[in-house]
């Protein structure tokens, strides 16, 4: 039974972080969502809700990004439902497709595998490229260039609590490179070599001097709850920070640790020949190449994308049940234990 109250985290002084009705000087940062012009109702009922418990009170600007020009119906719709500025963004081709290097046979051999362990959206063509995309692309988007810090949403994701300082000027303040809600454990045959081709990618040149010291190893590795998962995904535990909701700063990405990581993970060309999720990927390059401390659970914000919950004990929250990821099944996926023992050194410092 929770009985302590989850409000905001009290590691800095959050004073000056509140939305003031003049001149509130914002962070270097947009609300980001990769979405289809299919998908106006799903992003529409997104943003109610964002803008709702946060954005009405900071007007973060909103990149809309596309595979696809957004049509003029999409444009005005999202535009009606805030105050905030609205760029929209089409992937250049080049960020977005197969690239040519991929071997039409090991590519058909590697979908029917992943076919037969029965991984979601294993012959999805654009489902490979968008986890590619989402991976290791989207940060090097012309119309990104100009932002350090990122919030990922998605269609069709509920928030539950009332935010009312700035998450973004939150992570500046206490130099955090990345946040997240929930932590699960992934489906283990879609990710098969990426441990082992990270490991390949370490011991080539020098580049052990990439790691951290004070990586998440242990949560990358020790698998607790599953103990057949890391022996199908090559010793990864395939814990991983959901990545449909992300708060982040890219000049992460962008630096040579992970950008160079993920350059030999896409000379692979296991983001076709397997299935490896953006989730699990951001997730190893973070439990490598980041700081722990540098990593925040956004423990006080309640979220929910289908079929996980983060529900935190807070006055503010509406309709979220408290402290249930989903249901007693689902609650196996989840792998929160793992991040709080090796991930964080004092919870009770933070919340
Ligand atoms: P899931 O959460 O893993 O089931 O995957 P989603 O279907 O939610 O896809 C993840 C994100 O990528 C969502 O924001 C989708 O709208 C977006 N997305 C996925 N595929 C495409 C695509 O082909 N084109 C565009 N523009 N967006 C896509
Ligand atoms: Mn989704």
């Amino acid at each position: 039974v929770l009985t302590q109250e989850i409000n905001e985290p009290k590691d800095v002084d959050l004073t000056n972080l509140r939305p003031k009705h003049t001149k509130y000087e914002r962070a270097n940062a947009t609300i980001i969502t990769l979405v289809r012009n299919s998908e106006l109702g799903d992003i529409s009922r997104t943003m109610e809700s964002f803008e709702d418990k946060f954005n009405k009170k900071f007007n973060y600007p909103y990149t809309f990004i596309n595979d696809e020009p957004f049509s003029d119906e999409f444009k005005i719709a999202v535009k009606k439902l805030t105050n905030a500025p609205t760029y929209f963004a089409v992937i250049p081709q080049s960020l977005w497709k197969k690239p040519s290097h991929i071997d039409p046979d090991l590519e058909k051999e590697g979908i029917n595998a992943l076919l037969e362990d029965e991984v979601a959206y294993a012959d999805m063509e654009s489902y490979h490229n968008m986890c590619r995309f989402y991976s290791g692309n989207f940060y090097n988007l012309p119309e990104l260039q100009k932002f350090k810090y990122y919030w990922r949403i998605e269609p069709s994701v509920q928030f539950y609590t009332n935010i009312d300082y700035d998450v973004f000027k939150y992570m500046q303040k206490s130099e955090k490179v990345y946040g997240f809600v929930v932590n699960s454990y992934d489906s283990a045959e879609s990710v098969k070599s990426l441990w082992p081709e990270t490991l390949k990618f370490l011991n080539m040149e020098d580049n052990y001097k990439y790691v951290n010291p004070n990586g998440a190893f242990q949560w990358l590795l020790n698998d607790i709850q599953y103990p057949t998962k890391n022996a199908v995904a090559g010793g990864y535990s395939t814990c991983h920070f959901w990545s449909n909701f992300e708060i982040a700063d890219m000049d992460f990405y962008r630096d040579d640790a992970y950008n160079e990581w993920f350059k030999y993970l896409d000379s692979t060309g296991k983001f076709y020949y397997e299935r490896w999720g953006d989730a699990p990927v951001h997730s190893v390059g973070v439990g490598l190449f980041a700081d722990k401390s540098k990593v925040h659970w956004f423990r006080d914000i309640g979220y929910y994308h289908n079929p996980f919950y983060n529900c935190p004990n807070t006055p503010s929250k509406r309709g979220c049940e408290t402290a249930t990821f989903t249901n007693a099944i689902l609650n196996s996926e989840n792998c929160m234990a793992s991040w709080i023992d090796y991930g964080i050194d004092d919870l009770a410092a933070i919340y």
